[in-house]
């Protein structure tokens, strides 16, 4: 039985008859949740930008905006008050499951280490989530949306579209412990279903590649290289024309740099042919084709 069937049968125990939590397993979370609401809220806060093996792997586009922005407090996610929130029950999901883990007893090396290492400018740190059986797992509460499109669909899905750089972050932890990288633990954070996605087990051309990844960022970034954007605009299409429209893509949609990047004009509009009472929502950077409404009213009379 893998540990997270052994999880999932204590799950289904635990609703036919008591589950004893031994309390030194108890206490443990209850340290691991404190500490997941100072890291939120008490813990000094950082003004400067600093390259993290969590957040290496990102579009360098979004890194170099990061660099440059990090001491604006008028730019980025500064006004979402939802992000504390959504962060701090993050790491309140993964403190249950560690604790979950325990419960199982599961053969946990070590959870929430500092690690670092070493690169050609600097020593790069981080925080691996936990290992077990020798191998370094990442702890990743997910959408229903991205459980099963992009987690549920296997390693190579992740790697395929790694925007969030979850490759270079697993292989960072896994190379500065010296240890294989056994893959994500996801926990579908609005149903409570849990997968584990694993690399497969020759893995030597993803490590390389996630590595190289994360070299070339900090290559760029401690060497101060020109911005350049990495992503296009998509030409947005109604049915299956294209209307003439430019709309960004979804990665700079999520993206908090992009009115820096694509300018404070760009606006958050309906589709503008759509006559749905619930329009899809575009950003749109060019509006060669907006919506007639003049003429659609004067059709109606
Ligand atoms: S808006 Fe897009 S291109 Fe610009 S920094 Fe963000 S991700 Fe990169």
């Amino acid at each position: 039985m893998t540990f997270l069937e052994e999880v999932k049968s204590l799950l289904v125990e635990s609703q036919r008859r008591p589950i004893k939590i031994p309390d030194e397993i108890q206490k443990e979370f209850a340290k691991d949740c404190l500490s997941a609401v100072q890291k939120q809220f008490t813990d000094k806060r950082e003004s400067e930008f600093r390259i993290r093996m969590s957040n290496i792997g990102r579009p360098l586009c979004q890194l170099q905006m990061e660099k440059k922005y990090a001491t604006d407090s008028t730019v980025g996610y500064a006004d979402n008050y939802n992000t504390k929130l959504r962060n701090l029950y993050g790491d309140i999901i993964e403190a249950v499951v560690v604790m979950l883990l325990r419960v199982v007893k599961v053969n946990i090396q070590g959870v929430q280490g500092k690690v670092k290492l070493k690169t050609k400018y600097f020593d790069i740190k981080g925080t691996y989530d936990i290992i077990i059986d020798d191998k370094v797992y990442d702890i990743k509460s997910a959408s229903s949306f991205s459980f099963r499109n992009k987690f549920g669909q296997g390693f190579q899905s992740i790697a395929n579209d790694d925007v969030f750089g979850y490759l270079p972050q697993g292989y960072l932890y896994a190379q500065s412990l010296k240890k294989n990288f056994g893959g994500w633990i996801v926990i579908n954070k609005e149903t409570g279903e849990m997968l584990i996605t694993e690399p497969p087990q020759e893995d030597s051309k993803f490590k390389r590649e996630a590595l190289k990844r994360a070299n070339t960022n900090i290559k760029a970034l401690m060497k101060d290289e020109p911005f350049e954007r990495q992503f296009e605009l998509k030409n947005e299409k109604f049915g299956r024309n294209e209307t003439g429209n430019k709309v960004l893509g979804t990665v700079c949609s999520y993206c908090q740099y992009k009115h820096k990047c694509w300018g404070d004009d760009i606006q958050y509009l309906p589709q503008q042919q759509s006559k749905s009472a619930n329009p899809t929502y575009y950003w749109y950077v060019e509006l060669n084709n907006p919506r007639q409404v003049e003429s659609e009213e004067s059709q109606k009379k």
